[in-house]
């Protein structure tokens, strides 16, 4: 029997595991799988904390359908009838300038009737199809594109909050082959984003005229997907439903390799042996495990850094905001100096997150423009964003229910030079036979992101135990 270990059981490893038991059978090899996961329950970055009829998530709040990856997993693990979609508020979302929300507007004609951008701003992103794609394959920062191909106004006004709200990072360090892969392949594609836009759209029109391809409301952004008890539901039954052991409470300290296999030592002084090790720990997290195995990767790896955030819960009676809440929610330029990221409108997009009369506004604060907000008390924190709310959505009352979450390392950043990194750890690999890497330090954040990079490394673990 081939022992894998995979290390970290958020929804990297939990799937990584899950799928790793699937594909091995498929296979016709014997392997038991046992994951190691430091907290004293799943789900790394996924919780979902339900206290007085408010349902508030932790981290993320959902997935998009627009990729298969996490749908289908979820139809392996028999939920697809448990998902809850966002409603149709979920397609208003909002940007906070200049003292007001502006609606971000999803086409032209509501681009141009818009007040968010001005109209210098408006003329130079009209210069877009103009702009002579860019030769170098050289990386480049996501502001740096931005101000290039949009300009300043569409990198403070748009841009900036989008990787805020993606990433909480800064746009200025962050690389766009990493973060936004597609982006750069379209512009080098088509030589820019409109030419790209009008010839994608017309590709279309023409296989859904040949049948090749349906029309569909969600656009190419997807629907947010969620479950009905909120989003532990996927991590919750990706872990009841591994037919290998989840040790819970077993935090791993190293990695060593001894007569072709690993030895693992876990901080209570245990070891553990195995085949092969998958880890799906943060990059920080792996980069002390490896530190006597290979102290270059180890110092790579340690090289990624991570965003902090604070969550912050509020729920008021409906009746004491007065104004709609029909919408996704809203983000803050940095340039508008507020105390928060934004806001998502919790309640307003799933209709289970607040009880009955009332309603749940989740706030994002901190980031990578604003590490210190996780340093604040939990008195500054609520008093700051009690103070955001009052200026952008004129709530007076005092919220009846609040609940701050602290992610010290909220997410990784793909700073510019990211790929090259990656390289370098596909090097490092090479000499550390059956050491697998995966999770949300390298190939996407989002949770479609590390579903589809633990089918990968699955696919890989499994390959390589074939050839064996
Ligand atoms: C506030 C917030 C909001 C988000 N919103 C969204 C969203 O709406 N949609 C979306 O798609 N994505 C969202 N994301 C991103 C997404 O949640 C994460 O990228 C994803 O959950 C990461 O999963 P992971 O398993 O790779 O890492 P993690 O969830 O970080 O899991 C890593 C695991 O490793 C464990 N570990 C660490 N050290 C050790 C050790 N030494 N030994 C053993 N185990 C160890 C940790 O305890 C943890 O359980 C959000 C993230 C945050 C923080």
């Amino acid at each position: 029997m081939t022992k894998v270990a995979v290390i970290g059981g958020g929804i990297s490893g939990l799937s990584t595991a899950f799928a790793v038991e699937r594909l091995a059978e498929e296979a016709g090899l014997a392997v038991e799988t046992l994951v190691l996961e430091k907290e004293g329950t799943p789900g790394g970055k996924i919780r979902t904390v339900s206290e007085e009829g408010y349902l508030c998530e932790w981290g993320p709040n959902g997935f998009l359908d627009n990729k298969p990856m996490t749908l289908e997993l979820c139809d392996r693990l028999g939920i697809r009838d448990r998902l809850l979609r966002s409603n149709d508020n979920a397609r208003k979302r909002f940007i906070y300038s200049e003292g007001v929300l502006h609606r971000l507007p999803e086409n032209g004609p509501a681009f141009l009737k818009s007040k968010l951008v001005s109209w210098p701003g408006k003329a130079r992103l009209a210069c877009e199809p103009f702009i002579a794609a860019r030769r170098s394959d050289d990386d480049e920062t996501l502001a740096d594109f931005a101000r290039r191909r949009l300009g300043q106004e569409a990198l403070d006004k748009l841009i900036a909050p989008m990787v805020s709200g993606i990433f909480a990072g800064d746009p200025e360090t962050m690389s766009l082959k990493s973060c936004f892969p597609r982006i750069d392949e379209l512009e080098r594609e088509y030589g820019g984003l409109v030419k790209a836009m009008v010839r994608l759209a017309k590709k279309k029109k023409a296989e859904i005229r040949e049948g090749k391809a349906v029309a569909s409301a969600a656009g190419p952004g997807g629907i947010l997907t969620s479950f009905l008890d909120g989003i532990q539901e996927l991590s919750d039954r990706n872990a009841a439903a591994l037919k290998g052991e989840l040790r819970t409470g077993a935090e791993v300290e190293a990695i060593r390799r001894r007569d072709g296999r690993f030895e693992i030592r876990l901080v209570d002084g245990s070891v553990e042996e195995a085949d092969i090790v998958v880890s799906a720990a943060p990059a920080h997290a792996l980069s002390g495990m490896v530190r006597e195995l290979d102290p270059g990767f180890s110092e790579l790896l340690g090289a990624i850094p991570y965003s902090p955030m604070n969550v912050v819960c509020f729920g008021y009676e409906r009746e004491k905001v007065k104004r709609d809440l029909d919408g996704f929610g809203y983000l803050i330029p940095k340039k508008e100096g507020r105390g928060i990221l934004g806001t998502l409108w919790d309640s307003s997009i799933f209709p289970n997150r607040a009880p009955q009369g009332k309603v749940l506004l989740r706030s994002m604060m901190g980031g990578a423009t604003n590490p210190g907000a996780v340093r604040l008390s939990d008195a500054e924190v609520t008093q700051t964003v009690r103070s955001d709310l009052r200026t952008i959505m004129g709530i007076e009352a005092e919220p009846d229910f609040v609940r701050i979450f602290r992610h010290e390392e909220a997410i990784p950043q793909y700073l510019l030079g990211h790929g090259r990194r990656l390289k370098a750890f596909d090097e490092r690999l090479k000499d550390l036979p059956g050491l697998f890497i995966t999770g949300n330090a390298f190939f996407g954040v989002g949770l479609n992101d590390c579903v589809n990079a633990s089918n990968r490394v699955a696919d890989r673990v499994v390959g390589f135990l074939q050839k064996r």
